[in-house]
């Protein structure tokens, strides 16, 4: 233990008990350790000057100089409201004090020359700076240089810790540091990747004299977090490859091989080929397997989920196939009967609205072994579910499922089963190593052959007639269209009305006896959506107007127009997702985004990247970019992170870096031994001490 770094935050000068238990109540800074750790979000250059005519517009820090022209006070209930106009030679703007103005109001001169930082706001019709910094330029020291700001709150400032008070203390811990904090990375690693020490770093972070400093600490202190947490990953998987047993599949078996050599479909592509000698081969080593298996829409992850699961009854074991909604599970059920019509192999379903006489029986036959496929949804966790022999999970996700939740599974057989963990759509790679970083990856990175891409057009509502047309033509070729919108809450009335209003202009613009309409939506009966379902499917209607309950497990073939209305109200893996339900036959198809013609700067490069690009590893990295980490892998499985100051969104490049060192440094020595390692073991002890919950997992 470091006696400088756990040093209580009270006896820091400037502190005390009183400030302290505000830090520990707001901030969570006990130590100065977690001051050191509490990092600024972003830094001001206070040797620089901006115009008044160049000031951005609101709440972003700001630094002008000029002259005082005209000072006036307005009461304000008890109090009085100062205002100060301020001029430089391009504009002006005002000052403004809410309170306090009996004593600054004295201090203020026409004429003299200031400087003046804050924050610009709009209040009103006026423009202003409330509350700033006024210094006259005269007594300016130039010592400031590159000024941090800390995240703080408006509690915070009236207790003393605005930004420049959490600064002060800072300041004042930060200059103690010399000598006192140990270094964590080894040398080697320093020297490779030129990063700068761990406590030149926690000086030069809260004390940067340039940006260019600023950027060394920064990525010292990112590469340190990353680094950290991939070593965990991967130790991780390392203690639970060698601890845990897995079953050995020997054979490929006989179900396998009488599928794959007389009922398979299709030819395999060489990339759904390729996964699964992975994952046969895992099931060779005696080792547990936990894989991850990223794919676009369509790629054929289904059927490599079929494959694998008939390789483990086909070792005497019973297989599970876990899907994160029930209309997914029931298209998986569908699917696999349909791809074993020809073959002896007992598959059931279970979901939650298989009722309770049922259960019982599937209950029965899970436990004597007679059922060997069981597909359903979270229902499959339940402790009451229990099989006589489980082998194999595979988990249809989409993100869904956190760390917890798959080791749920592990429970499931004395010899935990395998699992294939399947994405929905792909997820970014630096998420993927960051989240599913304790998993080993497959991919499937081509798509089976004959697909033609899909056209994907961008149009506003303008073009409604044109879009018509369009459709007419196709239906008349003999195509089907899909016409999505959104009802993000099933219940939302609003959504619902424009569903409606929709189906009815649809209906009025495509009459009969040329055309029919099917609807399908979420407050409807479930034999009504099957009965409107497969009109379509049979052909006899020509357009679907749905909501995004199509947008998981329909497969029509022919139809070969997806047209999103209000398409800036999805997010873009749900767009690419809701896309993918058509290029699935011969005919070319098309994609039409409908949206109002104001889009935010987001949605217009949300509908740019889906006009530009089919590949779903792109899309993927780009909802990163606009979404951040949080909103796509769930805030539950983002705070398990919690990092400090790596962002997964920009910091990709990290990411990889510190996966490749961490991965060398296990490989040269895997338990952490040599001496040159032991510094690394300390951190990683202190890393993984941290989070209790999850050392059980492996
Ligand atoms: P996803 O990866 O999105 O789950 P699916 O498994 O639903 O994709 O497959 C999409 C479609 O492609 C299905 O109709 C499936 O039968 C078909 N398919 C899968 N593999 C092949 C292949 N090798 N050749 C031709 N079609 C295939
Ligand atoms: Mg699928």
């Amino acid at each position: 233990m470091n006696v400088f770094l756990q040093t209580p935050i009270e006896y820091l000068k400037g502190v005390g008990p009183q400030r302290a238990e505000i830090l520990k109540k707001e901030l969570g800074i006990r130590t100065f350790e977690d001051l050191l750790f509490y990092f600024p979000f972003r830094y001001i250059n206070r040797s620089q000057y901006q115009t008044i005519s160049e000031l951005p517009y609101l709440d972003s820090y700001a630094q002008i100089k000029g002259r005082i022209i005209q000072i006036s006070e307005t009461p304000v209930g008890k109090q009085s409201r100062l205002t100060a106009k301020f001029q430089d030679q391009t504009g002006m703007i005002d000052l403004v004090w809410f309170q306090g103005a009996k004593w600054i109001k004295p201090m203020l001169k026409i004429g003299t020359e200031y400087q003046i930082f804050g924050k610009a706001k709009i209040f009103g019709s006026s423009w202003n700076i409330p509350h700033p910094e006024i210094v006259e330029l005269e007594r300016v020291k130039n010592e400031v240089g590159f000024q941090p700001i800390y995240s703080s709150s408006e509690k915070l400032g009236m207790k003393g810790f605005s930004s420049k008070g959490i600064e002060k203390i800072t300041k004042a811990l930060a200059e103690q540091i010399r000598g006192k904090i140990p270094e964590n990375l080894p040398n080697e690693l320093l020297r490779d990747f030129h990063l700068i020490s761990r406590e030149e770093a926690l000086f030069q972070i809260h004390c940067p004299s340039n940006e260019q400093i600023v950027h060394s600490a920064r990525t010292r202190l990112k590469f340190e977090e990353l680094f950290f947490l991939q070593l965990e990953m991967l130790m991780r998987k390392q203690i639970s490859m060698s601890k845990t047993k897995g079953h050995i599949f020997k054979e490929v078996g006989e179900h396998f091989t009488k599928f794959y050599d007389h009922h398979l479909p299709f030819e395999l592509t060489n990339a759904q080929k390729r996964v699964l000698k992975e994952i046969r081969k895992d099931f060779m080593t005696g080792h547990h397997m936990n894989r991850l298996l990223q794919g676009d829409v369509g790629s054929g992850k289904t059927l490599v989920a079929l494959l694998t699961m008939l390789f483990g009854i086909g070792n005497g074991f019973q297989a599970a196939l876990m899907a994160p909604t029930e209309i997914l599970a029931n298209q998986h059920f569908i699917t696999i009967k349909d791809f074993l019509k020809e073959m002896n192999v007992n598959v059931e379903l279970l979901t939650g609205s298989v009722k309770k006489k049922d259960r019982k029986g599937i209950h029965e036959r899970l436990e004597n072994g007679e059922t060997q496929i069981l597909i359903g949804t979270h229902a499959l966790l339940e402790d009451v579910v229990k099989f006589q022999n489980l082998g194999i999970v595979v988990i249809d996700e989409q993100h869904r499922f956190g760390v917890a939740q798959r080791a749920k599974l592990w429970k499931k057989n004395t010899i935990p089963p395998h699992v294939l963990v399947m994405t929905a759509t792909p997820i970014p790679r630096t998420l993927a190593m960051t989240f599913y970083g304790d998993l080993d990856v497959s991919v499937i990175d081509e798509l089976p052959p004959g697909r033609k891409p899909i056209s994907t057009m961008h149009k506003f509502e303008a073009s409604r007639l044109e879009v018509f047309g369009f459709m007419k033509r196709e239906i008349t070729l003999g195509r089907q269209v899909y016409i999505v919108y959104p009802l993000i809450k099933e219940s939302e009335s609003m959504d619902y009305n424009n569903l409606m209003d929709g189906y009815e202009a649809i209906s009025r613009a495509f009459p009969l006896p040329n055309f029919r309409v099917s609807i399908v939506h979420g407050q409807m009966k479930a034999e009504d959506k099957e009965f409107e379902m497969q009109r379509f499917i049979k052909g006899e209607t020509q357009i679907m107007v749905a909501t995004t309950v199509i947008e998981v497990g329909v497969n029509v073939p022919n139809a070969s127009i997806m047209i999103i209305e209000s398409a800036e109200r999805f997010g873009l893996s749900q767009l690419h997702q809701l896309r993918g339900r058509v290029g699935r036959g011969a005919e070319k198809s098309y994609c039409v985004l409908m949206t109002g013609i104001k889009l935010s700067k987001e949605s217009k490069k949300r509908m740019e990247t889906m006009v530009r690009t089919n590949d779903g590893f792109e899309i993927a990295e780009v909802d990163l970019e606009l979404r951040g980490p949080g909103d796509i892998m769930g805030t539950q499985q983002s705070g398990e992170l919690d990092l400090k100051i790596a962002d997964l969104a920009k910091d990709g490049q990290l990411v990889s870096q510190a996966r490749e060192y961490a991965r060398k440094i296990l490989q040269e020595d895997p338990f952490l031994e040599l001496p040159k390692n032991h510094i690394v073991k300390e951190q990683l002890r202190k890393v993984m001490k941290a989070k209790p919950n999850w050392s059980q997992i492996s």
